[in-house]
């Protein structure tokens, strides 16, 4: 777009409008009712089948999802979900051509406890995200973000399916584990708010937030025994996250986080069927069926333009696309040409957000530049406390230790982080306010590979042995 003259016809193409009469591309005798991708006028028939069969194609191009398989349906109430609800129930349906065989459960994640601008807690929207995902007529359940930092997770997780609802004999007898439950979490929603407010900028709360969602999406799917999750990232949204993964020193995860398929996780995959739509193909499609969404605030609702990276982001490709419809696949197509080199190895994934670390790079890096100046320009020094200090070591120093982690200093827990999620914690005030959970993991870690080199001189080498 640098070089763009008057009379250049290699140009972005732009936007045409509908002209009253012009017939479907497709059936060339109905009258189209609207135009997608480029300028692919369809008639509502045409535009449905279209719609349908990328949705399968997705899917079955790919041969990943198995008859029979276990799959997590994440829903947020928000249009591309709620669209990519319905493409699933219809695809299971007994009336669809060629039937989807896997069996979906679906989970709605409340993040009410870090949203500051919500009114009565979301009550009624909550309410009806629960009817409309009884109304699929499969298991579904609703879990608290806070879920993600509330520790003995495994034990609260098990499936509230519209079975287990009926029977209210069981409740009873599970009533005191349910009121521990709800402590544990009623503390955990406490942790999760002081971990938000102190966190600075809007840009790094968003990060967490979406780090936060995912790993307990993760969890749940583990511990109940899914072995994929399916998101409704629609392609405007991913192209947005591509481009606000650039800025905010993610690169290296791009192709993972806009990929069909998402790897990073050892047992359980996370796909994005609905990848190749765009938003508005999607408003067309909900408006076409009738499908309902329902409205949640978000972090950055009602807040300026640049309140923060991704919500720039958002509003420069809605914008772009909004004049050059190819805006979005461009980026895409773009993005599908990256990729990540995969390693193996507890160490080499970042703790966090669990995609393979970026920062094992060369001394005259710009990473290591960076680390340079923040180490002589630092005036603070967090508590030393490491595990294999004797007096406060109470393991066999095989990481079963359970000190306290709150000794865990900044460095060492920057040292087992990517790159952006090590911008994210440093934006906190202090990362001591990072959940126990996480802190504990992190240690963990840290004593494991510090055992790994004391030992590391006595151990055979495999290549010689
Ligand atoms: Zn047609
Ligand atoms: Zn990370």
């Amino acid at each position: 777009m640098c070089s763009v003259q008057d009379g250049d016809t290699g140009g972005p193409l732009q936007k045409e409008k509908i002209s009253p009469g012009r017939k479907c591309m497709k059936c060339r005798t109905e009258n189209a009712i609207l135009i997608t991708r480029v300028n692919d006028a369809f008639c509502k028939a045409c535009f449905m089948v279209y719609v349908t069969h990328k949705f399968r194609a997705t899917i079955g191009k790919s041969k990943l999802v198995r008859d029979g398989e276990k799959v997590l349906v994440a829903y947020s109430g928000g249009p591309s979900s709620s669209c990519l609800l319905h493409l699933i129930t219809e695809g299971l349906s007994q009336r669809a051509h060629k039937k989807l065989r896997f069996i979906p459960g679906i989970v709605f994640i409340d993040e009410t406890a870090v949203l500051v601008n919500l009114e009565e807690d979301g009550v009624a929207e909550k309410d009806r995200i629960s009817e409309l995902m009884a109304s699929t007529g499969y298991p579904y359940q609703t879990r608290r973000l806070e879920e993600a930092i509330c520790l003995d997770q495994g034990q609260h997780l098990p499936e509230a399916d519209l079975s287990s609802l009926a029977e209210s004999d069981q409740a009873s007898v599970q009533s005191t584990d349910l009121a521990k439950q709800n402590d544990n979490l009623d503390r955990a929603r406490i942790e999760i708010k002081s971990l938000f407010s102190s966190i600075k900028s809007l840009t790094a709360r968003e990060d967490m937030l979406n780090r936060l969602r995912q790993r307990l999406l993760m969890e749940v799917a583990q511990v109940q025994g899914y072995s994929k999750v399916m998101t409704g990232h629609c392609g405007t949204r991913l192209a947005v996250n591509l481009l606000s993964d650039i800025s905010q020193g993610r690169g290296a995860h791009v192709a993972m986080d806009t990929a069909f398929s998402d790897t990073r996780y050892p047992n359980i995959m996370l796909v994005r069927p609905i990848r190749d739509f765009s938003s508005k193909e999607v408003a067309m499609y909900n408006s076409l069926h009738g499908v309902e969404s329902v409205f949640l605030p978000t972090l950055t609702t009602k807040t300026h333009e640049g309140s923060s990276i991704e919500h720039l982001t958002e509003a420069f490709v809605t914008g772009l696309q909004t004049d050059y419809p190819s805006t979005v696949s461009n980026i895409m197509r773009t993005g599908e040409k990256l990729s990540t080199e995969k390693r193996d190895g507890e160490n080499s994934h970042c703790a966090l957000c669990e995609a393979p670390l970026d920062t094992d790079v060369g001394a005259c890096s710009a990473l290591s530049a960076v680390e340079f100046s923040s180490l002589i320009s630092r005036t603070r020094k967090g508590k030393v406390t490491t595990c294999g200090d004797s007096t406060t070591c109470c393991g066999e120093g095989d990481g079963s230790c359970h000190t306290k982690s709150e000794g865990v200093k900044k460095e060492e827990v920057l040292s087992v982080l990517c790159y952006g999620c090590r911008m994210t914690v440093k934006d906190m005030v202090e990362p001591a306010a990072l959940p126990d959970k996480l802190l504990t993991q992190i240690s963990y870690r840290l004593r494991r590979s510090k055992m790994k080199n004391d030992i590391q001189d006595f151990l055979l080498d495999p290549e010689n042995s």
